[in-house]
């Protein structure tokens, strides 16, 4: 079973839940698709197995004995990656988009794209199972083929171990990344806020993602900083006929928890909303039928 965590957009608290269920329970696999932000394998300090690295694209390279500094590259680059720094021409790797377009137009030939190999994809053991997790480089695009590539070796993981649930910690937001992470799961739960924002952002969300995946139930964090908007958020859900999974009041073990390496389950699992968490987590993989 393929249980995806993603929200509307970031700072909802995805990781902390994904964190809470990931040691809430049996062992299992968990998947950081969360590229551009990993932050899972903090808390989890996954031994690592394996490392690969993922060809994310290509990057601009001015070879300096051609370039006559005519300044055409620079005045084209639309992602304003070419200056000209003390009579040279310099390309920043971070802001390259590698869309080629310099290399087309330079008329000495001094521009080649050379491939961009800087991101990673590990594999490795956590103490509650394995853990694979996916690291963008700095100005690399995250296509979703990084995510791709996470999920096939979470499925790798979880066939050689016998591990039968895969959980997934997406990326926020409603981007190639988040429908690569959650197209063909069983589950996708969407953490949201009691904010205005948060509604709005869940609405976008639950569009895309009811279209690429499984069922699909929401959770409300801190939704005692508003509790008027949560029940806007729980009507909502009621209307559309999405789960509405639970609410989870504001506690700062939460953020307690992170800050010294663990889960909230792990670390206060005797605290209200670890015991939230937990049945939460208990429903979604028995498939509400404990
Ligand atoms: S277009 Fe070519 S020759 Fe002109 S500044 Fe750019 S790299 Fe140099
Ligand atoms: S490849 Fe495209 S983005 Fe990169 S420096 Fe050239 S024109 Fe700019």
């Amino acid at each position: 079973m393929e249980v995806a965590v993603i929200s509307g957009k970031g700072g909802t608290g995805k990781s902390s839940v994904t964190a809470a269920f990931a040691t809430a329970g049996d062992r299992l696999v968990v998947a950081d698709c969360d590229v551009d932000a990993a932050n899972l394998y903090l808390i989890f300090n996954p031994e690592h197995g394996t490392g690969q690295s993922y060809i994310g694209g290509h990057k601009a390279v001015v070879d300096h004995a051609l370039c006559t500094v005519c300044g055409i590259c620079e005045s084209y680059c639309r992602f304003d990656a070419i200056t000209e720094q003390e009579g040279k021409i310099m390309i920043s790797e971070t802001s390259c988009d590698g869309c080629l377009f310099c290399s087309r137009i330079c008329p000495m030939n001094a521009i080649k794209m050379v491939r961009s190999d800087k991101s990673r994809m590990y594999s490795g053991s956590f103490r509650n199972g394995m853990m694979v997790y996916g690291r963008l480089a700095p100005g690399e695009e995250n296509s979703g083929k990084l995510v791709s590539m996470v999920r096939d070796e979470a499925k790798k993981a979880a066939g050689e171990t016998g591990m039968k649930i895969i959980l997934m910690d997406g990326p926020p937001g409603i981007g190639c990344p988040v429908i690569s992470t959650v197209t063909g799961v069983d589950r996708i739960v969407i953490v949201t806020e009691p904010t205005m924002s948060g509604l709005e952002d869940l609405k976008r969300v639950f569009e895309v993602t009811r279209k690429f995946g499984g069922e699909v139930g929401v959770i409300i964090n801190k939704y005692d900083l508003n509790e008027a908007m949560a029940d806007r958020i729980e009507g909502w859900c009621a209307a559309l006929g999405s789960a509405l999974l639970g609410r989870l009041p504001y506690d700062r073990r939460v953020t307690e928890a992170m800050i010294a390496g663990k889960s909230v389950t792990e670390m206060f699992p005797d605290a209200e909303i670890s015991k939230l968490l937990k049945d939460i987590w208990n429903k979604l993989i028995t498939n509400g039928k404990e």
